[in-house]
């Protein structure tokens, strides 16, 4: 500020002492932005012919549906099987940007799907639009609850008996728009149709910015739940109460559990029963290769403002995870489509079998639980798991109605004015960037392999 003022006085005085000078003052300065102009040009023309076209891999429609292709795929499984699925699509607008969601629910039988006798889990698939594969497995998974399709080496009959005990509500596609985007040829955007990463727009630790902060990756938004897909996500979460979250991403093998936004898992009870899940499938279906632990401790970075947080430390869903289920580490950074997606047919299907196996083996030891509640085992462990049902229906609910609610309502208005100054700041400083940026566009910062 103080400089800018000096130069500005200094250029006063200059033009006021002589006319002469202050034409050749003038002809100096066009010289100079002449010369720059130039050499701008020069570093764009010269950065494009000597960058070698790094090889980018685009979507394989042999393997891959569209978007569209595979809602409608979904719908029409859903018809056939009116006994054990039904579908919804759910809305929500905000600032002339509006989401749109489509919610899968299995319910064996049709019988007791809104009551709370059954266990219940909640799936959602596609958060980050480049993570194709997990809307493939979302599918996957439907074909399987609907019996079009068959987990290898498993009896059908104890599985529907698993089955009967549950309620599985299934996103194949959360970030519907971001996916557009990918489709049209964006193949490294994971972020919504407004640039903002759905999976730091939660409200645990939201806003908060590690040094290696990319916004192109992690935009969190304005504030806390400022995106009508996470408004989406919370009010299913909330309706459904479930006792199991997977959000389901691509990038690494990971089995994540809280918490993402620190390096360390909680403790207790549930810590150790959503450890030791983690592992038997590992070990039962993923060949032990899976990373473990918590995602802020494993994943290489911290990440604020996530989905498992938030269902972990607020909705209270005793156990919540990250799933990564495909990464070509190897892949170039600038190759979104192959560092996030299974390219060959083999690889697809490889995926796809072990990730179903180890989803269905969750939901198997989820369905043991309700045994546990229903024969009125007197294991400590189930102790303390129908007191996490107290938990959940009594006084922590209480608490999150009204606590929680009251610190998002804070951390609302201290997130809107913090928003405010980024903006004011941003647009002082956006003339003096326009130059810089016009070079630096000839080399488009590199996508890091960032996938929880
Ligand atoms: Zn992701």
């Amino acid at each position: 500020m103080g400089c800018r003022r000096r130069c500005q006085n200094h250029f006063l005085d200059f033009n006021f002492n002589s006319s002469s000078s202050s034409s050749s003052y003038i002809r100096l300065v066009a010289l100079l932005l002449l010369l720059s102009f130039f050499f701008a040009n020069f570093l764009v023309v010269n950065g494009k012919a000597n960058a070698t076209p790094s090889p980018v891999t685009p979507i394989n429609h042999d393997l891959y549906h569209t978007s569209g292709a595979l809602l409608e795929e979904i719908e029409t499984l859903v018809h056939r099987h009116p006994d054990k699925l039904s579908i919804e699509t759910i809305f929500s607008k905000n600032k002339g940007y509006q989401a749109e969601m489509t919610v899968v629910t299995y319910c064996s039988k049709r019988t007791d799907c809104d009551g709370k006798s059954k266990f219940r889990i909640l799936l959602s698939f596609g958060q980050h639009g480049r993570e194709l594969i997990t809307s493939e497995l979302a599918l996957r998974i439907l074909s399987i609850l609907s019996e079009e399709e068959f987990l290898p080496n498993t009896d059908r009959g104890s599985l529907n008996n698993t089955l009967d005990r549950l309620v599985i509500k299934v996103v194949p596609m959360e970030n519907f728009n971001g996916r557009k985007l990918v489709e049209a040829g964006e193949f490294c955007e994971r972020r919504n149709g407004r640039g903002v990463d759905l999976n730091r727009n939660w409200s645990v630790d939201w806003g908060k910015k590690e040094k290696d902060y990319d916004p192109y990756e992690e935009n969190p938004g304005t504030a806390p739940f400022s995106e009508p897909e996470t408004q989406l996500m919370r009010k299913l979460s909330i309706s459904f109460e479930p006792h199991i979250w997977v959000n389901v991403h691509s990038g690494m093998e990971a089995l994540f559990m809280p918490y993402d936004h620190k390096n360390t898992t909680p403790d207790g009870f549930f810590s150790q029963r959503m450890k030791s899940m983690l592992e038997k499938l590992n070990h039962l279906h993923l060949e032990d290769r899976c990373l473990i632990g918590s995602g802020g401790g494993s994943v290489g970075y911290l990440a604020h403002g996530t989905a498992t947080d938030y269902m972990y430390d607020v909705a209270r869903v005793p156990m919540a995870f990250t799933f990564e289920i495909y990464g070509d580490g190897t892949a170039s950074s600038k190759d979104c489509f192959r560092m996030f997606n299974p390219i060959d047919i083999t690889t697809f299907n490889k995926v796809l079998n072990d990730w179903s196996a180890a989803f269905f083996a969750m939901f198997k030891l989820g369905a043991l639980q309700v045994d546990g509640l229903h024969s009125g085992a007197v294991a400590s462990s189930f102790d303390k798991w129908i007191s996490i049902d107290d938990y959940l229906n009594g006084y922590l609910m209480e608490r999150r109605n009204r606590y929680g609610k009251k610190m998002e309502v804070l951390e609302l208005g201290m997130q809107e004015i913090r928003t405010y100054f980024r903006l004011f700041m941003l647009s002082s400083v956006l003339l003096m960037f326009m130059f810089c940026s016009r070079i630096s566009k000839s080399a488009r910062p590199i996508v890091s392999a960032m996938s929880l």
